[in-house]
């Protein structure tokens, strides 16, 4: 069977959507892939949002001047 010049790849069904999938390692096909990292940033944006306030209030150091 001729190779299209990759490496070994592997063809087999996307975990996720049941796609066909032609990658080095198994796991989700790209598209899936891209959505699960989207929803991990969005998850880590919300956490990030929830934990930080917001730095409005940021009190510069030259308060410590007056003696
Ligand atoms: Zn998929």
């Amino acid at each position: 069977m001729p190779t299209s010049g990759e490496l070994d790849v592997e063809e087999f069904d996307c975990p996720r959507c049941g796609g066909t999938v032609t990658e080095r390692f198994w796991g989700p096909c790209r598209a899936c892939r891209d959505e699960l990292v989207a929803a991990q940033r969005r998850d880590a944006a919300d956490l990030e949002v929830g934990r930080f306030e917001p730095a409005l209030h940021v009190v510069p150091n030259h308060v410590a001047t007056k003696d």
